[in-house]
């Protein structure tokens, strides 16, 4: 009984020694991803903001905490952005027929059906389909489509988003014939009548014809790829290009606390759009962030749209589309740089890359930190590469999409072009930073498909073999960097996350295994993902 009061006294004292905090998290490897490369072992965490990352013993000795986590020695990173995804897309794309992997046309068209069936819908929005996966490149047509569904609007939207395939009642529904013209698209022909396939801005006619999902339906799909992120340990996203009637749906599911991820949307070019800049200035409310417009220079390789400096070595008479007219992209430039906001610009041909450049030039001598991006950079011409350096553009990249074309980029461009395309470690080299993200839902949310990309230059089945154009390959750290603190650069929001210290939000990851990159695909999954302090994701709880 004599012992009581001293042990009562050493209990007392260790409630009542240290600084009080919220949470401590140890036992971990702590990568705070700050310039020194640091490692820690452990960090406290109050209010939702890290009150120090330090020691193991440092860190247990100098604070009290209500809550603990003890890492088992599991890696530790900064939540991860993703730098370049679609969450609208890939929302309509959940309420649409899937398409995604199908191995042929008549694959797709038994998808068709079953969703039109399972849905007793009168109508058919699929996405996702890839002529490269169904062992010819030929573009489909809509034959099949309009014996199958006569009398119900089918719009099927390829993987990349810049081309679909409608039906015939829809054509007409839209008014398209094979006089039909429009600036940046193509209806394309055949024998001298449409064959329901649209390439870029030619989809637009369509849209308006199409039955919308509605808000509730977009806002639950939403939710759902929310908690898909947070299994991978994504903690943000670059959203590129949204609607106007957009904003309100983000800024309700935000209020509502329900999106916890960090939103840096990007605003498309509309008139609404533009005066929500002009009344706004930088906006943020809570995780939504809002100060860039995203920008279509050109459209796609896929679907022979990105803009070349010399016609594609597969279609002679072609260099692909100007989705935006100079005159528009000039006059956009002028717009961020008159309100304070950045400008994102999709370029993917050469063609497209050396247009965005020449303008980002007159930015740059307005303004240094413009951070103007360019989406994709995917082939650069190598003369035009220093201009990156010389008039400091922010290149964005999906390494993904290397290893995702590297079927076919070559038969497109030809050997020589290839020299400049997904050229990542060249692009690191000019401006020092790139922003990396995966253009999901174009390609999957999975961002160990990233790092294996990136590292290995190979795809999830390890191929091909030695890696393709492998001297461009990134090292893990550079793309760890690219989905946390650069990304964070690319979003104006480096002083509050993308690396771990004092000060910054309490937004991290936890994975289950060691992060690392082999020669063989490496899959991994959170164990735990924070955002500002709260536990959003646990692997145990499931
Ligand atoms: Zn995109």
């Amino acid at each position: 009984m004599k012992h009581l009061p001293l042990l009562l006294l050493l209990f007392l004292s260790s409630c009542m020694k240290g600084i009080k905090v919220d949470m401590v998290i140890h036992n971990a490897r702590i990568h705070t991803m700050d310039d020194l490369n640091t490692v820690e072992e452990a960090m406290a965490i109050r209010d939702g903001k890290i009150i120090e990352v330090g020691p193991e013993r440092q860190i247990l000795n100098k604070y009290r905490y209500d809550e603990s986590i003890d890492a088992q020695g599991k890696d530790l990173y900064p939540g991860l952005t993703d730098a370049h995804g679609h969450l609208i897309s890939y929302a309509e794309q959940r309420l649409s027929a899937d398409l995604v992997g199908s191995k042929s046309f008549e694959e797709v068209l038994v998808r068709c059906e079953k969703y039109a069936s399972r849905k007793s819908k009168k109508f058919v929005i699929g996405r996702g389909w890839d002529q490269s996966l169904w062992g010819n490149s030929t573009l489909p047509s809509n034959e099949k489509l309009n014996e199958l569904f006569p009398t119900i609007p089918v719009c099927l939207v390829r993987i990349d988003g810049h081309a679909a395939l409608v039906n015939d009642y829809l054509l007409k529904k839209a008014g398209i014939d094979a006089n039909t013209k429009i600036e940046g698209g193509e209806i394309v022909l055949s024998n001298g009548k449409p064959s329901g396939l649209l390439i870029d801005n030619a989809i637009n006619l369509v849209q308006k014809h199409l039955p919308k999902f509605t808000q509730k339906e977009i806002s639950e799909s939403i939710i759902e790829i929310q908690n898909e992120l947070l299994m991978y340990g994504i903690t943000g996203v670059h959203e590129a290009g949204i609607e106007n009637k957009h904003i309100e749906l983000f800024k309700k599911l935000v209020g509502d606390n329900k999106l916890k991820i960090n939103l840096y949307a990007m605003l498309l070019p509309s008139k609404e759009n533009f005066s929500f800049a002009r009344k706004n200035g930088p906006y943020r409310y809570k995780n939504l962030h809002i100060r860039s417009f995203k920008v279509y220079a050109d459209g796609a390789l896929g679907s022979r749209g990105a803009l070349l400096k010399k016609p594609y070595s597969d279609a002679h008479h072609s260099h692909g589309l100007l989705l935006t007219s100079i005159a528009e992209i000039k006059s956009i430039a002028d717009f961020c740089l008159n309100h304070n906001y950045q400008m994102n610009t999709h370029g993917i041909g050469d063609s497209a890359n050396a247009l965005i450049l020449s303008i980002y030039k007159n930015a740059f001598e307005r303004k240094k930190d413009h951070r103007f991006r360019i989406e994709h950079a995917q082939v650069v011409d190598p003369l035009d590469f220093a201009r990156f350096a010389e008039y400091a553009v922010f290149p964005s990249v999906q390494p993904t999409h290397a290893v995702s074309d590297q079927r076919w980029a070559e038969s497109r461009i030809g050997k020589e072009r290839l020299k400049g395309a997904y050229a990542y470690k060249t692009l690191l080299k000019q401006y020092g930073m790139l922003a990396i993200g995966t253009d999901f839902p174009v390609e999957l949310t999975n961002p160990f498909l990233t790092i294996h990309a990136a590292v290995e230059r190979k795809n999830a089945s390890n191929e091909p073999m030695n890696g393709f154009l492998p001297s461009e390959a990134l090292s893990l750290e550079e793309v760890m960097r690219g989905m946390t603190i650069w990304a964070a650069f690319a979003s104006f929001d480096e002083n509050r996350i993308g690396t771990l210290k004092k000060g910054k939000d309490a937004t991290f990851v936890i994975f289950e295994n060691p992060l690392r990159s082999a020669p063989n695909f490496q899959q991994n999954f959170s164990w735990k993902t924070i955002i500002k302090g709260e536990i959003v994701y646990a692997s145990d709880e499931l």
